[in-house]
C-alpha cells in the first residue's frame, strides 16, 4: 500500500488542478497546430493563446492583456526583466538580499561580466526593507529596481506597490520589477492601479504545469527581447508557444483568482493553526518573519539547536513533505541566505523548516501534522549536542508560560 502524502511543500510545487488538465490536454491531443499558421487548423489555436492571456492579466490585474507575455518559468521572466535593459549609460541596479536566486544569480552576472553596478538591501528580523534606505540607495544611472512580491521561504510580503511610487517619484525613469511568483493566487494582485513596470508569475506555483510562466510588461518600458527569435508573443519571445502550458496557465489563472477568498479564510486559518499548534507544543520553535505582512499560506518555523534536513526525513518517513530552506537551493547544505539576511541565529536558521499549504490541504493533515511534529521534535532534541542550550531554553519558556 502506497502511504498517504500529506503535502505541505506548495511553494516549491503545487498540484496542477483538473480545471487545467482538462483545459491543456486537447492541445497535447488533436489540436496540435502551430498558432503561428497561415491555415486555419493552426491559427484558429491563437483564439485559445488570446483567452489564456486575458485570463493570466487579470489574475494579474493588468489593464491589457497584450502586456502579458509568456516565458517558460519564473527564472526567464526574471531573467528578461534584467538581461532586457537597454540604456547603455545607466548601469546601477537595486534588489534585496532576500530574492530567489533567479533574481540574485541574474544580478550577479550582470555585475560581473557586463560592468553593472548592484546596490544588495538588507531587511530587518521581520523580513523588511527600511524605506529610507531604499530612497537614498535609487540614484540617476539607476536602471532597474528588483523587489520580489512575496518571499518563497518566510512568505513575508514586501510594499512592493509603495516602493514603486517612491522609485518613480525620484526617478521616473526606472523600470521596477517584482517577482511575484510568491504572491500570485495567495494575495491580491492589481498592477494597474501602481507604478510597477514588470510582473513575474510561474505557473507550477499556481497549479499549472511546470515549463510555462509569464511576465507583464507595461506597455512603453524600453525592454529589448532576451530569447530573440521568430515574431511570437510580438516579438519579445521567441519561440513557438507552449499552447498546452499557455492553456493551462489561463485556467490555472482563472481558478487562482475564484480561490482568493479561500486562501485569505480557510488556507490561512490552517496554516494559523499549524503554527499554534507547534509553537504550543514544541518549546524549541519560533516563528520567522512577519506574521502580519504574509501569504496565508506559508509559514516558516525554527527549531532551535537541531538541524532541520534530520527534521524533513522524519517527516519524510511520516508521509509529511515540507522544505528547509528553499527548494531550488536544497542538495545544498548552505544555511538560508534569507534567514541569515534576517539575522535570525545561526543555531535556528539550520533547524528552519517551511511549510506551504494549497486550497488542496485539508484539516485533517494539518491535525496528523500537529500531532506528529512534537514526537520528532522530541526525539531530535534528544539526540541534539546542544543538551545544556535546549534545558536553558526550556526553563526560560516554561517560565514565561507561568
Ligand atoms: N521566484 C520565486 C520567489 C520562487 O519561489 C521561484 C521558485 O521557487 C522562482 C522565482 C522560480 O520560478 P520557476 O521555478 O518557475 O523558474
Amino acid at each position: 500500500m502506497t502511504k498517504k502524502v500529506i503535502y505541505l511543500d506548495n511553494n516549491a510545487t503545487t498540484k496542477v488542478c483538473d480545471e487545467a488538465i482538462n483545459a491543456m490536454l486537447p492541445f497535447l491531443g488533436e489540436r496540435y497546430g502551430n498558432p503561428s499558421s497561415m491555415h486555419t487548423f493552426g491559427g484558429e489555436i491563437g483564439a485559445y493563446v488570446k483567452k489564456s492571456r486575458e485570463q493570466t492579466a487579470a489574475l494579474m490585474g493588468a489593464a491589457d492583456p497584450q502586456e502579458v507575455v509568456f516565458t517558460s518559468c519564473g527564472t526567464e521572466s526574471s531573467n528578461m526583466a534584467f538581461r532586457g535593459l537597454t540604456d547603455p549609460r545607466k548601469r546601477h541596479i537595486i534588489t534585496t538580499k532576500v530574492e530567489h536566486p533567479c533574481v540574485l544569480n541574474v544580478a550577479r552576472h550582470l555585475e560581473k561580466n557586463h560592468d553593472y553596478e548592484v546596490t544588495y538591501l538588507g531587511v530587518d528580523t521581520e523580513g523588511q526593507l527600511d524605506l529610507d534606505e531604499f530612497k537614498d540607495s535609487i540614484r540617476p544611472d539607476t536602471a532597474l529596481i528588483s523587489v520580489m512580491w512575496a518571499n518563497n521561504e518566510t512568505g513575508v510580503i514586501l510594499p512592493v506597490e509603495q516602493l514603486a511610487e517612491i522609485a518613480k517619484e525620484k526617478n521616473p525613469d526606472i523600470l521596477f520589477f517584482t517577482d511575484a511568483v510568491q504572491a500570485a493566487g495567495k494575495i491580491p494582485i492589481n498592477i494597474k492601479g501602481t507604478k510597477i513596470d514588470m510582473v513575474s508569475i510561474s505557473g507550477h506555483k499556481i497549479h499549472a504545469p511546470k515549463g510555462v510562466g509569464a511576465i507583464y510588461v507595461r506597455k512603453g518600458s524600453l525592454l529589448s527581447p532576451f530569447m530573440l527569435g521568430g515574431h511570437q508573443e510580438r516579438g519579445q519571445r521567441g519561440g513557438t508557444e507552449n499552447v498546452a502550458g499557455i492553456v493551462a496557465l489561463g485556467m490555472a489563472s482563472e481558478q487562482a483568482l475564484s480561490y482568493l477568498e479561500d486562501e485569505a479564510t480557510r488556507v490561512k486559518q490552517m496554516r494559523d493553526r499549524l503554527e499554534r499548534g507547534i509553537l504550543e507544543k514544541c518549546f524549541n520553535a519560533r516563528v520567522n518573519g512577519s506574521r502580519i505582512k504574509r501569504v496565508p499560506n506559508t509559514t516558516n518555523i525554527s527549531f532551535e539547536y537541531i538541524e532541520g534536513e534530520l527534521i524533513l526525513l522524519h517527516l519524510s518517513d511520516l508521509g509529511i513533505c515540507a522544505s528547509s530552506g528553499s527548494a531550488c537551493t536544497s542538495g545544498n547544505l548552505e544555511p538560508s541566505h534569507v534567514l541569515r539576511a534576517m539575522g535570525i541565529p545561526f543555531t535556528a536558521v539550520h533547524g528552519s523548516i517551511r511549510f506551504s499549504l494549497s486550497r488542496y490541504t485539508a484539516e485533517d493533515e494539518i491535525d496528523y501534522v500537529i500531532e506528529k511534529m512534537p514526537e520528532v521534535i522530541e526525539k531530535l532534541n534528544s539526540i541534539s549536542p546542544f543538551q545544556t542550550e535546549l534545558r536553558e531554553l526550556k526553563e526560560i519558556k516554561t517560565a514565561m508560560k507561568s
